[in-house]
Formats: C-alpha cells, sequence, structure tokens
C-alpha cells in the first residue's frame, strides 16, 4: 500500500443499470484492495468517480450533468480529483475529454483493476486518458466486488456484451459482441455471493438467453448454467433478467419447475408487437412469434410472473401500430411492464429513420400505455390479497419492513411492506406473509401464523 492512499478518501458516484452497478462495485472492490478509504458522500471525498451511462440521449444528459456537479466540488471547495468511467467515455469519448477539460482522468470499460493507480496519479496531478487500462472484463468471474445492494440480494453477469442488431440500440457498441464466462467462474461467483449471506442473485446481462453461445459446441446454455447455479447451497432465490424472445431455450422453463429456487419469474423485453414495427427494429421475429413464445411461457411455468419492456415511438409505429400494442397488454396482462420512449441514437438505422411521430405524441402514447398498465398492474396485485407467500426482507425503516415477493425484482418491480413495531424483522430474513391489501403500486402484509 503506497503512502499516499492511507488518509485518501475516495467517492463513487453511480449511474445507470444493474450491469454498471456490477462495474462500480469492481470500482469499489479494487479502490479498497488498494488501501483506499471509501465514502459515499462526495463532500468527504478528496476523489470522485463517476461511473456514467450513456445508452440513450436523456442518459448522457444525466451523466454529463453530474460531471458539471463535481467540476463545481472541485472548483468550489477541494475536490482534489474527478475521474468519469463507464459507458459515456467508452463510447462518446473524443466528445466528452473536449467537453470536459478539468476532468483529471477518462477510464473505459474494464475490470477496473487498474483504477487504484489512476487514482495515485491524479493525485500526483496527472490527466490520465486509458481507453481500457485494466484487463478486458470479458470471460473471467468478478470476484472483487463490493456489493452495493442490500445483502438479501445481488446482481450476477454470466456474460458481456451483446450479439444482436436492434435498430435502435447502441449498447452492441458499447459493451462489445457476446462474451460469456466459463460456467466455472459462474458458478464461484455464486458460492462467494451466497457466502456473503446473499440470498437472491438476479441474472442480468445484455442477453442472458445467449448464454454460452460464445463458449464452443456443446457448451453450457444458460439452462444448464441456471440448473447449476440453483445446485449451490445457500441459493435461496434466483431470478432471470433480461431474457430474448427469439431464439429461447426452453428447457429454461424445464429448470424453473424443477427447482423451487428458481423463480417463476422472467424479465423478456419484447419492444413490441406489431410486426412492421418489429422488423424496422431488426428484433427478428413478428407479432405472431412473439405471441406464441409469451404464451408458451405462461403455459409451461405455472404462476410465472412476466416483466417485459416496450418502446413507443419508434420509426413505423403509426397510429394503428401503437393501438395493436395496446391491444395485445389489455390480451395478455403482463404482470410487470416498463416502457421507454424512441431515443433517436446517431448512427443507428431507427436514429436515422425519419418516418417517426414527434417526441410529443411519443410522450402521449408513453403516458395513455402506462395508464394501461397501471390498471393491469392493480388488477394483479389485487388478485394477490389474501394469499401467503414468501417474503424476502431488503430493509427497514422506522417500525416498516420492506420486502418482495416472487413477483417482484429489485429496483424495478414493486416492494411489500410489512409493519413490524417489534422490529423482529432484519435484511435477508425469508419470512411466510400473508397479503393484505394492495397499496399503490406495492402491496401490504402481515407475518403469517403458519
Ligand atoms: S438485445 Fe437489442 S436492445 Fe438489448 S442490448 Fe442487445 S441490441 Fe440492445
Amino acid at each position: 500500500m503506497s503512502p499516499l492512499t492511507k488518509q485518501i478518501n475516495v467517492a463513487l458516484v453511480h449511474l445507470g443499470c444493474a450491469r454498471n452497478l456490477i462495474d462500480s462495485e469492481n470500482i469499489l472492490g479494487h479502490l479498497g484492495s488498494g488501501g483506499y478509504a471509501l465514502t459515499g458522500d462526495v463532500e468527504q471525498a478528496d476523489v470522485a468517480i463517476l461511473n456514467t451511462c450513456s445508452f440513450i440521449g436523456p442518459a448522457r444528459d444525466e451523466s454529463e450533468a453530474a460531471i458539471n456537479d463535481l467540476l463545481e466540488a472541485k472548483r468550489s471547495r477541494n475536490l482534489r480529483g474527478v475521474i468519469v468511467a463507464g459507458c459515456l467515455p467508452e463510447k462518446f469519448r473524443d466528445e466528452v475529454v473536449s467537453k470536459f477539460p478539468d476532468v483529471d482522468a477518462f477510464l473505459g470499460l474494464s475490470d477496473y483493476s487498474n483504477v487504484a493507480r489512476i487514482v495515485e496519479d491524479v493525485l500526483k496531478g496527472r490527466k490520465v486518458n486509458e481507453l481500457s487500462g485494466g484487463r478486458a472484463p470479458q470471460g473471467q468471474g468478478e470476484f472483487l466486488r463490493l456489493l452495493q445492494t442490500p445483502r438479501s440480494y445481488a446482481y450476477l453477469r454470466p456474460s458481456h456484451g451483446c450479439d444482436h442488431n436492434c435498430a435502435f440500440c447502441i449498447i452492441p457498441k458499447i459493451r462489445g459482441k457476446q462474451s460469456s464466462k466459463p460456467i466455472d467462474a459462474v458458478i464461484e461467483e455464486t458460492r462467494l455471493l451466497v457466502e456473503k449471506g446473499v440470498c437472491e442473485i438476479n441474472l442480468v446481462a445484455e442477453d442472458t438467453t445467449g448464454y454460452g453461445k460464445d463458449l464452443g459446441r456443446g457448451a453450457a446454455r444458460l439452462p444448464d448454467l441456471v440448473e447449476a447455479m440453483a445446485q449451490v447451497d445457500g441459493l435461496k432465490w434466483l431470478r432471470v433478467m433480461y431474457a430474448y424472445p427469439n431464439n429461447f431455450p426452453w428447457r429454461l422453463t424445464e429448470v424453473m419447475n424443477q427447482y423451487d429456487n428458481v423463480l417463476p419469474y422472467l424479465d423478456i423485453p419484447t419492444q413490441h408487437i406489431a410486426t412492421p414495427v418489429l422488423k424496422r427494429m431488426s428484433r427478428g421475429g413478428t407479432g405472431e412469434s412473439v405471441r406464441r413464445i409469451m404464451t408458451r411461457l405462461r403455459d409451461e411455468v405455472p404462476n410465472i410472473a412476466l416483466r417485459t419492456t416496450v418502446l413507443v415511438g419508434h420509426p413505423g409505429e403509426g397510429r394503428a401500430e401503437f393501438e395493436e400494442l395496446l391491444g395485445w397488454m389489455k390480451e395478455f396482462r403482463f404482470e410487470r411492464l416498463g416502457a421507454f420512449t424512441f431515443s433517436p441514437e446517431a448512427n443507428t438505422p431507427s436514429g436515422n429513420d425519419t418516418d417517426r411521430c414527434s417526441q410529443e405524441e411519443a410522450l402521449d402514447r408513453y403516458a395513455e400505455l402506462m395508464e394501461l398498465q397501471a390498471e393491469i398492474h392493480a388488477d394483479f396485485q389485487q388478485s394477490l390479497v389474501g394469499k401467503t407467500t414468501t417474503v424476502l426482507i431488503d430493509d427497514t425503516t422506522g417500525d416498516t419492513a420492506i420486502g418482495r415477493t416472487w413477483a417482484d425484482a429489485p429496483e424495478v418491480d414493486g416492494v411489500v411492506k410489512i409493519d413490524d413495531p417489534q422490529h423482529n424483522l432484519s435484511t435477508g430474513a425469508m419470512v411466510e406473509a400473508t397479503i393484505i391489501s394492495a397499496d399503490g403500486y406495492d402491496l401490504r402484509a402481515e407475518l403469517s401464523d403458519s
């Protein structure tokens, strides 16, 4: 440990998705093992690191605003260094380097094993511009993470990158092609997380269903990986997120039915249902094929809670196509649904396609769609009232414990509130609770006697 690290406080500001959170945890893990003191408060920090997001325009705006805030802190008080990492410098390097000359270091995506050295360089007054100072994060376990989630759950990514070419998306240009970790590395990560007291693991990637495709013939695929993870002693819950509809690995439904700790839950972004729009999106399926896949998931996994993500305002979506999307939502009734308005990304086929509605119209469609989903969500929540189910406690606030059911992924779905005046419940507790009411987007429950 160099003499410089002893009294240096480093703060990390995290932006973006769960995959980027794992990057933030890697950064903190390497800083901690590099001997730096970590603080969650930029006001207390000597050096601040911002881990950015850049997948759509609004996310880039948020990242740039955060950079300006840190540079203001550097000007106004004794913040000695500002480091910008993540998807923004990875994809938009030249723009941000010229736009923010007062930033001390820019780091592209990596395993961030270089970050402690870079903080030291910055403290010595050096400007650092490292596209990928650390080893590429491809194909290896991530064992040094400092978890930033409550101990009850954690994210795990079995792969990086994406082989799809959705016409509106720049993520493959940021995170590269699909690169899967060897199954042994993922199992070792799983074991380590369970040893740390993690109850629930959420599998996240650009495309979890593509797992293993790049590892050669006969290599493990997603169902094999999920089955092997389910057999790790002590893993209570396993949840699969970011599945891609086409070429769905159907053995996964058997694994879901066979293992109690593999939740009957699946996050599977569909983006749209109107075939002309799916074609313009280069999603590689039709409305009919998506309907077939979703219906088969319901048929094969009893009580499955399905989450999807849809995009409104994409080129090729007229009123008729939008109505078709609304019609399908009414018919299929996803338990969980998120939506985005189209954001034209430069150098993407959709970004250059002007055959689309105005942003104002897109926002109106978004509001109309989310209003419908709020009704569907409320109906599903109401259908749980009176039922007794397992609730995983993530947090407690005052006399209330906050948890989730099998149907609630962390941070994107609702929560369950349980009155706990005796403060008997704590993070990581798994309790049987009876749902007593639907409370807006969330649920209220009471501990069941049984
Ligand atoms: S599946 Fe499509 S939307 Fe998702 S990361 Fe890959 S290219 Fe982007």
